[in-house]
């Protein structure tokens, strides 16, 4: 790299650390990734003269975040009506007017969007126009229908900043901590790998990122990096720590949290990953439509923190898609409140949860939580 361009990266970099929410996190005011949500929420408030009106920002309540949601909602179906020619269409057509969405029951009469939808026509979900987006991912999930999803540069920065305060809730905020990272390398264009990685770098905590899928090689690397945090595929992670095992030792090297991600992590295979190394193994979820860094599990093991505040969670019944309250297990439908590039209303996940509406016992008061997700029958 030459010396104007080693400038250039550092002036974009110290402009993108500015930018971020997530520098304001203090520990000692609770679950950092909960922090973060509230935080936006509140800055959103505290400048918005109509929602002054409604919240006291200082004292934010359950009910009054699900409120807020509840109109940014309603927001959302005008900006989609308004600037997505797929949302226009059929939202015309089933005679949506957002003005009666007043309650939770009142999603049911806006229609899901599917991921057929989403991978049909997906320039007809955009927003912006093209010249504004900054990166376009494609991905075939776990549904197997492949899907272009697109972002912009605020969106991007959204998502790392995301990702900055879920490090800091598995207590990564130094430049002593060092994160392996271990997807293999996607050739699509969504490299989880690469995404965690910059967060690593504006979060000021080191990362290596290996793509071998030799168990070997990994744990050479885990063993010569001083890894703290390791993150990977819930199967190969469950795959490396059944070879580690053997290895003397290797619960004083220092790893302090695994995080099993993409894939469900039973608790058989839990229990096996946490007595090799001695530590923790968290899960987490996420979708490339959604952002990919969308829910993790905290110390608690007891149910996903989601990114709040980007998400308006609800739960359906798989056959006949009627809103199933908390506690019920069902198909986890999302719609993604602060998107402006390529949002996506009621988006059917394919995947099966349950809400749980209680405060955490790690701190988190105000969020609902999400339980453990588990792929729906093709
Ligand atoms: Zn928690």
């Amino acid at each position: 790299m030459s010396l104007s361009e080693k400038i250039s990266t550092s002036i974009k970099m110290n402009v993108a650390k500015r930018k971020l929410e997530s520098r304001k996190i203090d520990h000692r005011d609770g679950n950092p990734l909960e922090q973060w949500g509230v935080n936006k929420i509140k800055n959103e408030i505290k400048n918005n003269k109509e929602l002054k009106q409604l919240f006291n920002p200082e004292e934010l309540s359950r009910e009054n975040i699900k409120d807020y949601k509840l109109i940014k909602f309603r927001e959302l179906l005008n900006y989609v009506m308004e600037n997505s020619s797929y949302y226009k269409d059929v939202f015309e057509k089933e005679g949506i007017d957002p003005s009666q969405i007043e309650s939770y029951d009142d999603l049911a009469k806006i229609p899901l969007t599917n991921p057929e939808d989403l991978a049909a026509k997906p320039y007809h979900f955009l927003c912006i126009p093209r010249k504004k987006i900054v990166r376009e991912f494609t991905s075939s999930g776990t549904t197997g229908i492949r899907k272009m999803i697109a972002y912009s540069q605020d969106e991007i920065l959204e998502i790392v900043d995301a990702i900055i305060s879920a490090l800091k809730m598995l207590e990564m905020d130094s430049k002593d901590d060092t994160l392996h990272i271990m997807y293999p390398t996607i050739t699509a264009t969504w490299d989880p790998g690469v995404i965690l990685g910059k967060a690593c770098m504006l979060a000021g905590v080191k990362s290596v990122i290996n793509d071998s899928e030799s168990v070997e090689e990994q744990i050479n690397t885990i063993l010569e990096s001083g890894s703290t945090h390791i993150i990977g595929l819930s199967s190969f992670v469950h795959k490396l720590s059944m070879e580690a095992k053997n290895i003397d030792g290797i619960k004083d090297i220092g790893i302090r949290k695994i995080i099993c991600s993409s894939e469900p992590l039973t608790e058989e295979m839990r229990a096996d990953i946490e007595s090799v190394w001695g530590c923790e193994a968290l899960r987490q979820w996420g979708m490339t439509e959604l952002g990919l860094a969308n829910a993790i599990e905290c110390s608690q093991q007891n149910g996903f923190h989601v990114d709040n505040p980007d998400f308006l969670i609800e739960i359906v019944d798989p056959v006949t898609r009627e809103i199933l309250p908390p506690g019920v297990e069902g198909e986890l439908v999302i719609t993604t409140l602060r998107r402006k590039c390529m949002p996506l209303i009621r988006y059917s996940t394919r995947d099966f949860t349950s809400i749980l509406d209680e405060p955490c016992k790690c701190g988190a008061l105000l969020d609902q939580r999400i339980t453990d997700i588990k792929r729906m029958p093709k």
